[in-house]
């Protein structure tokens, strides 16, 4: 496959949901009528903490949500008095994401659903403030033998989006592969919002919804890849709201 652009072929890796030009910062998703290409955004290092040189970028969903719905707490219900709505927890959220909308997020770059979770969860709650700029981040030409190759040119066990053990690394370079596509991340980010809902109300016993999910866009998120960081899936995001969870 060919960036319709430039020409020159699209990094993916055999996993890819979607295919990208670093050249033109684009990315190209497949359709019923073929590729079509739009540009993703890229968030900046907000960290206030030294930053590494070896940031990655993860390619991560981003909805506006709106959720409706009530969660019951508890026993078993006997009358609707003893069902709280499910709206405190929202609006903690919404309160954080003030003056923006509040958003999902959902991890693109694995298909694990505990890394999903454990990231997207992280990111919901802490709703960071995010510089974004459009395109593709710029690879960190200090490293090029970090960068993949690309996807159509790989030999067999070098692809882009094979999750490495913990001693191997993310198992990409700079900019990860996008595995998960844009209908698999509406399914996601559902999940999202209820491992959101549940992480807060430890009783919960059902919960009915409705979760509108709108404007997405395909971000990448500044990160370092380090086993020290077990209970964030080995990821620590390097943006200034993730700055107290390190020791
Ligand atoms: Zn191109």
């Amino acid at each position: 496959m060919l960036c319709s652009n430039c020409g020159l072929p699209l990094e993916g890796g055999d996993e890819a949901a979607l295919f990208l030009c670093r050249t033109c910062g684009l990315a190209y998703e497949p359709g019923d009528e073929g590729l079509t290409s739009f540009r993703p955004l890229t968030a900046s290092v907000t960290t206030e903490l030294a930053a590494p040189s070896d940031t990655r970028y993860l390619a991560t969903w981003r909805f506006v949500a709106a959720p409706e719905g009530g969660a019951r707490i508890g026993r078993p219900v006997l009358s609707p008095e003893d069902s709280l709505p499910v709206d405190p927890i929202w609006d903690g959220i919404r309160k954080a994401a003030a003056p923006g909308p509040p958003y999902l997020y959902v991890p693109a770059f694995v298909l694990a659903r505990a890394v999903v979770q454990q990231l997207g969860v992280g990111l919901v709650m802490a709703q960071p403030q995010l510089e974004l700029t459009p395109g593709l981040p710029a690879d960190t030409p200090a490293r090029p033998t970090l960068v993949a190759a690309p996807s159509e040119m790989a030999p067999a066990g070098a692809t882009a989006g094979v999750s490495a053990g913990p001693d191997e690394g993310p198992g990409f370079g700079t900019v990860s592969p996008i595995v998960a596509g844009r209908q698999d991340a509406r399914a996601l980010a559902n999940f999202i919002y209820l491992a959101v809902v549940a992480h807060e109300l430890h009783d919960l016993v059902s919960i009915e919804y409705r979760l509108e999910l709108s404007g997405e866009e395909l971000v990448f998120l500044p990160a370092v890849w380090d086993p020290r960081y077990v209970l964030t899936s080995n990821w620590r995001f390097l943006l200034r709201e993730f700055d107290d969870l390190v020791a």
